[in-house]
């Protein structure tokens, strides 16, 4: 369809032509004599007025699409943005297995996706309920992180929840016009079996079970259902760790090239560097899987994002204090 399109344009072209009574210079139909559309474009036709109308309508939304078709591959810069301070954790409580008896630093990030296609995405939303959750140090609101690079809570198009634990779905309020991107049977266990006999409650707040709903109610809310799917252009949703009943992680066509956001699908360098799963997950095997995968997706491995690794803000090029961005040519 698109290599027809320029001859069809110009076809389109030289009916206008006629209709407007212009000359145009060459033989540009002739040029593009591969397209089906040569006899239209050499017909000599009166003023028809509805019809010609119609042309220089369809000439109009043509040019448009082809031009916006080329002018974009749909590819995004990439920021982490941290809403909490820095906090030591012992490598033995995040890292199963592991006989480290050193420490590792690690914060609260949210990921924003800005495409050349005008969406403006934010994977996770961070947390608001600092009451229940007092112990994070020098917590800044997600949305006024996003602010530090000219970001609107009203400007994000788009909201890829990873997984519902409240550090990640918490602040799904605070941007009102986004569509909210979530795995389907995340959603169902999150929103039903979790609060029910045996469900797994951990880390979740029940505060953001009626949040979730209430972008549901408003349409705001798509459901998606498996592995590997492009949910948005340039963007594909991946399942298969199980940190949370079907949480997933979000490969992007970033500026650097592939990048995946892993979220808690991988919660510290360390996890990826040893193939050890984390204390949280429903398939410690399963977990240790998507991570070698997730190596098999990218070209350069530097461009996998753990979810809670304060190494993230030295790693790459700073923006603000609490900002940096995600490309190669890192440290
Ligand atoms: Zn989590």
């Amino acid at each position: 369809m698109l290599n027809c399109l320029p001859g069809l344009i110009i076809c389109f072209w030289r009916d206008v032509e006629s209709i407007l009574n212009l000359n145009v210079i060459g033989n540009a139909c002739m040029t593009f004599s591969q397209t089906k559309h040569k006899k239209t474009c050499m017909k000599k036709g009166k003023l028809r007025k509805p019809i010609d109308l119609i042309k220089i309508f369809l000439l109009t939304l043509l040019t448009a699409f082809h031009f916006s078709a080329i002018g974009q591959n749909n590819t995004y810069n990439i920021f982490a943005l941290a809403y909490t301070g820095n906090d030591k954790i012992p490598v033995s409580e995040i890292a199963v297995g592991s006989k480290a008896n050193d420490s590792i630093t690690g914060n609260a990030m949210v990921w924003l996706l800005k495409g050349n296609n005008g969406r403006i995405i934010l994977v996770d939303a961070g947390f608001t309920d600092t009451a229940q959750y007092p112990f994070f140090n020098n917590y800044i609101r997600p949305d006024i992180v996003l602010k530090e690079i000219n970001i609107n809570p009203e400007d994000i198009t788009d909201l890829i929840i990873t997984h519902p634990h409240f550090d990640h779905i918490g602040g799904i309020d605070l941007f009102p016009n986004a569509m909210v991107w979530m795995q389907k049977d995340d959603f169902h266990y999150f929103v039903n079996t979790a609060w029910q006999k045996n469900g797994v409650t951990v880390g979740l707040n029940k505060k953001d079970v009626s949040k979730l709903i209430e972008k549901s109610t408003e349409g705001k809310l798509t459901l998606v259902k498996g592995d590997s799917i492009e949910i948005i252009p340039g963007i594909r949703v991946f399942i298969g760790s199980r940190h949370t009943y079907e949480s997933q992680y979000v490969l992007v066509n970033g500026v650097s090239g592939k990048t995946i956001i892993a979220s808690d699908n991988i919660w510290y360098y360390y996890n990826l560097e040893h193939l050890l799963p984390i204390p949280i997950t429903f398939d410690p095997k399963g977990y240790v899987n998507a991570m070698k995968r997730m190596k098999r997706l990218v070209s350069d491995s530097n461009l996998i994002i753990p979810g809670h690794d304060a190494l993230v803000l030295s790693k790459f090029p700073k923006v603000t204090d609490r900002i940096v961005r995600i490309e190669k040519n890192n440290k």
